[in-house]
């Protein structure tokens, strides 16, 4: 589902984020990344949602070549992916409900259905409650959570996640692992950069560890 063929990422002058890493996932998989700050694990990510290109090598998704892919494909790619990332910020002038909705709208989707799945991906993040909510009234723990609901709202096959529980208190953190756990028993593919490995290490199938952009063994 995702692979990774001798994929370098440099940044000029010459600094090599990601070093010849290959990997492979299955799907329905749950992979962590783990590593120093600055060891590559966000640069791996937005590889494979085509925010970053490859210097050299192959990232596969689905089989597709996403470093190969033309901009206007670049939104069908991404249709299949939800990410967790620290730069996708919420929209603090829209509530809760339109922060999610917000994917779908752009996505064209009629305005009922989109209502629907927005209720249901706020529902599987426990904030129905508070879809009226601005994100400033929410707590970190919440408003993760809401990023997660926007991420999901797609219903995308794959899940990409950087650091979702940097920040968050020990309770809140396992609470946002839970979520995490729930998607992947219903079979979607999860990559997760962490250093909370203890959070996620019972049901990951995977552990890559990156040590300036190489790939430990
Ligand atoms: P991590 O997520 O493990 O902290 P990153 O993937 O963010 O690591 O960064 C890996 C290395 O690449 C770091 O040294 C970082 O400074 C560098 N880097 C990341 N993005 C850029 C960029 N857009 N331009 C230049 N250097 C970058």
């Amino acid at each position: 589902m995702i692979r990774f063929e001798h994929v370098t990422r440099r940044y000029p002058p010459g600094m090599e984020a990601l070093a010849d890493v290959s990997f492979s996932m299955k799907p329905g998989e749950l992979a962590l990344i783990g590593g120093h700050s600055g060891a590559g694990k966000s640069t791996l990510l937005k590889l494979i949602a085509a925010i970053e290109k490859p210097t050299s090598g192959t990232v596969l998704v689905n089989g597709q070549n996403v470093g190969a892919l033309k901009r206007a494909a670049i939104p069908y790619l991404r249709r299949n992916l939800g990410l967790v990332f620290q730069d996708q910020k919420l929209m603090f002038d829209r509530n809760a409900f339109e922060n999610v909705m917000l994917p779908l709208s752009i996505a064209g989707f009629p305005p009922r259905e989109a209502a629907k799945r927005v209720r249901a991906a706020l529902d599987k993040v426990g904030l129905l409650e508070r879809e009226k909510a601005l994100p400033i009234a929410l707590s970190g723990g919440e408003q993760q959570r809401l990023a997660i609901a926007r991420a999901v709202v797609c219903r995308p096959a794959i899940l990409l996640a950087d650091e979702p529980t940097a920040h968050l208190d020990p309770d809140t953190a396992r609470d946002v692992a839970e979520i995490f756990r729930d998607f992947h028993q219903v079979g979607v593919t999860l990559l997760i950069a962490t250093y909370d490995d203890a959070l996620f290490a019972e049901f990951a199938s995977q552990r890559l560890t990156l040590n300036h952009g190489r790939l430990l063994a």
